[in-house]
């Protein structure tokens, strides 16, 4: 079975596709209400987005410098910005 893509997912693909000139999102903000999870986060870095702003800390599934920091783990070829608005901490159960 394939998960059905998040909000934010929904969003790369639809930035990817509306710019004409690459699918890299390069000099981009991406402005979420919640931390991003592993998966958004991988989302977000494997897109080149330049910059992930959010409004609250994810302690159960956030992946942006909380529970894990994907978005600026050296091993990978791009990283992210991370501008944390810090309005609070939710935890939240996907499942
Ligand atoms: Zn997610």
């Amino acid at each position: 079975m394939i998960p059905p893509p998040t909000p934010k997912l929904l969003l790369l693909r639809a930035a990817g596709k509306a710019s004409e000139i690459s699918w890299r999102l390069t000099d981009c903000t991406i402005y979420v209400t919640l931390e991003p999870c592993p998966m958004c986060a991988g989302a977000i870095t494997m897109s080149r987005v330049s910059r992930l702003v959010f409004g609250a800390w994810n302690d159960e599934y956030g992946a942006s410098g909380s529970r894990w920091d994907l978005v600026r783990d050296q091993r990978l070829n791009h990283q992210v910005e991370v501008i944390p608005w810090n309005y609070g901490t939710v935890n939240v159960r996907l499942w």
